[in-house]
């Protein structure tokens, strides 16, 4: 079957390579670079933790998402995943759950009181009586390096062909056709659409207004060297229990320490830059001088805008058939980098007419 893929982000990339690995003929289409740096996937980090305290499901899935990055590790024979753990600060009635839920999903999970906390993680000043589990069967996935790593297995893949700077500007959901920029239409037997925050483009006009496009800040820091090994050993923490929604990941191999916020995402009503403008950098700043040991602005090297789409109804992802031959996947809310691997097999099953979609 020959499939055509619009959309060379996480999603679109690993679908091609499982295109590739289904025995498919796969094109892979962008309107940039294979891959480029401006797509939401393109950063030096991005967490996969399992724990969804109310869904056991979402979980199971996560811990599965992290065999699979394991085994795309192995298939791209490069170094993708760093799977040192996450830590999620919870209210001490929830910790048995937590941990219920993580064992029973088959990862690791140990339990943390706020003297143990504070004890492990000196460089964290975690809020007062704070208490915390931390998973085994999580850690960082080095997005660039994944992104990069697949468009050069598909280069040299004979069944896949990439077509970078070739914008698609409409759809054909009839006859599975992909109208370029340039007048090519691409008349293949199935189309992926994969497309990111640019989704609501390329879909009809009832299921882009149910997409709400977001923009984040995140703030990149050098810890001081001094402290370079403990920070490198530190899981990503995805919760501090505070009420900014703040988050960060550590600065493993070789990256950045990135700290952000859920109080540093806002509405916007199209996808712009990806510099961080002064005001969210000090925002950002501002909310971790209290919860990170020695943080202050001179530890700040850069900064990062990323956007995403929400689904109004649901907050989830969209995914969608367009006639029996196109499927849109419209990445919704911060958790689809780490699931790609399960998305992309999903995905073209779909389109391939295997199984339905999840
Ligand atoms: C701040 C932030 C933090 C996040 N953290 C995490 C995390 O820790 N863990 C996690 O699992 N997820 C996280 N996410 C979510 C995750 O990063 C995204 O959901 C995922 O990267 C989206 O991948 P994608 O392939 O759908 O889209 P993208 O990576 O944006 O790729 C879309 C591609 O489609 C191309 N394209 C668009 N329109 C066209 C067109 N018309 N023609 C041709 N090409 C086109 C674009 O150029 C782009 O390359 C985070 C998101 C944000 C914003």
């Amino acid at each position: 079957m020959r499939i055509v893929i619009v959309g060379a982000g996480v999603v679109g990339l690993l679908s091609a390579v499982e295109c590739v690995s289904a025995g498919h003929q796969v094109v892979l289409v962008d309107q940039a670079g294979i891959p480029w740096s401006g797509s939401t996937s393109f950063d030096q980090q991005r967490v996969i933790r399992a724990l969804h305290l109310d869904d056991p499901a979402a979980t199971a899935a996560a811990v599965r998402a992290h065999h699979q990055w394991l085994r795309l590790q192995r298939l791209l024979g490069t170094r993708i995943y760093e799977p040192v753990g996450a830590l999620h600060v919870l209210p001490a009635e929830d910790l048995a759950r937590a941990e219920r839920m993580l064992t029973g999903a088959g990862s690791g999970a140990h339990l943390f009181g706020p003297l143990s906390l504070a004890a492990t993680y000196p460089q964290v000043r975690f809020p007062d009586g704070a208490t915390a589990v931390l998973e085994d069967l999580a850690g960082v996935l080095l997005a660039d390096r994944i992104l990069i790593a697949c468009a050069g297995w598909l280069r040299a893949a004979p069944d896949a062909e990439l077509l970078p700077h070739r914008a698609a500007v409409a759809v054909d959901a009839d006859d599975a056709a992909v109208h370029l920029a340039d007048g090519e239409v691409l008349r293949p037997d199935a189309v992926l659409l994969a497309a990111g925050a640019w989704s609501r483009r390329l879909l009809p006009a009832h299921l882009a207004d149910e997409l709400v496009l977001c923009r984040q800040s995140m703030v990149l820091c050098a810890v001081p060297e001094r402290d370079t090994a403990v920070w490198s050993a530190t899981p990503p923490i995805s919760t501090f229990g505070t009420s900014n929604g703040g988050w960060l990941v550590p600065p493993v191999a070789g990256t950045s320490l990135k700290l952000s916020a859920a109080s540093a995402c806002r509405v916007v009503t199209e996808v712009g830059g990806t510099d961080t403008p002064h005001y969210w950098r000090d925002h950002l700043v501002e909310q971790f001088v209290p919860l990170v040991r020695g943080l202050d602005a001179g530890w700040v090297t850069g900064g990062r805008d990323a956007y995403y789409l929400m689904r109004r109804s649901t907050g989830g992802p969209m995914s969608v058939m367009l006639g029996d031959r196109v499927v849109s996947y419209a990445a919704c809310g911060g958790g689809a980098f780490k699931f790609a691997p399960l998305i992309a097999r999903s995905l073209v099953q779909q389109v391939s007419n295997e199984v339905p979609v999840r």
